[in-house]
């Protein structure tokens, strides 16, 4: 089985992935292994038709190599999906559908369709996060100083939801970030999750807000860093972490895709959380894990053991 780590430029990925049919061989290799197995009953017996699709014994359905994945049905050739993968995984900050189209050749509206799909696969893993844990809160939102003063909503700077969604964030210090929008920051609604994706005695540090009050009845060893008095790194006491992360959520939000709306902002936090938990490897590993994810084959795991 070839080794996608290895494409270590956009060259090289290039001159590999050089026919349609190479892209197909691949992705079945990656998919199945020797073993091509049903995407609809879960069978193994199964046979190769004339026409490169496969047909299943046990329960009569025909099926491709694309079946049941991102490439399914699009008449977008798979060299050009490789090459958005690949695009994707190694621009840092995101890459623009305006961008993406003039790179692979494909009209904006299918760059954007891409962008849109390959998001999509971007999970969040479920593993809790433990040792010394960093949570904050941002408001995403319209920039209300943009705005005509008479679209202006009363109180809308700084916290209020009514135009800026929430997020909760959590980082591991050197490990994992998780982040979610959250329909407000209060207490009801950040416990359960903080109690979800932290191991109990975590040693937590938050900003001063009320929310997190709690901490220490349910089992956290709790540090706040009081930011209105300007004190904010004493000792272990900071959260320049996680703030280091929405500095980068923000860059890639204003500065590549410049608006995203509510409907689709978590698969953008999705994306950049994948770019932060897997910032230590290198393109051609991203790319190996996008394949993974992809082919439904994708295991976390690696990022750790190979950064
Ligand atoms: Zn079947």
């Amino acid at each position: 089985m070839i080794d996608l780590s290895k494409f270590d430029s956009l060259v090289s990925l290039v001159s590999y992935f050089d026919t349609e049919e190479r892209c197909k061989r691949v992705l079945k290799e990656q998919r199945w292994g020797k073993e091509v197995c049903c995407p609809i009953c879960g069978s193994v017996h199964v046979y190769e038709r004339g026409d490169g699709r496969f047909g299943c014994y046990d329960c009569n359905h025909t099926f491709s190599v694309t079946s049941g994945t991102i490439f399914e049905n699009t008449k977008i050739p798979l060299r050009k999906w490789f090459m958005a993968m690949y695009l994707i995984s190694s621009h840092k900050k995101g890459i623009s559908s305006v961008q993406l189209s003039l790179d692979i050749k494909v009209t904006q509206k299918t760059a954007w369709f891409m962008l849109h799909k390959i998001r999509h696969l971007y999970g969040q893993t479920l593993e809790p996060l433990v040792g010394k844990v960093e949570m904050d809160e941002m408001y995403l939102g319209g920039k209300e100083t943009n705005k005509d003063e008479s679209k202006k909503v009363e109180g809308t700077q700084g916290r209020s939801t009514k135009t800026k969604t929430p997020i909760f964030g959590m980082v591991e210090r050197d490990g994992e970030v998780k982040a979610l929008t959250v329909p407000n920051t209060r207490q009801k609604t950040l416990m359960p999750i903080i109690k979800q994706y932290v191991y109990e005695h975590s040693e937590v540090f938050t900003d001063e807000l009320s929310s997190y009050s709690k901490l220490v009845e349910h089992g956290y060893t709790h540090s706040i860093v009081r930011h209105h008095q300007k004190e904010y790194v004493v000792g272990d006491a900071y959260t320049n972490t996680i703030e280091g992360f929405w500095a980068q959520f923000r860059r890639m939000v204003y500065g590549i895709y410049h608006f995203v709306s509510k409907k689709y902002l978590q698969r953008y936090i999705d994306e950049e959380v994948y770019r932060w938990n897997t910032k230590e490897a290198d393109a051609g590993v991203r790319f190996a894990y996008m394949f993974g994810m992809c082919t439904g084959t994708f295991d976390y795991g690696m990022v750790k053991r190979v950064a």
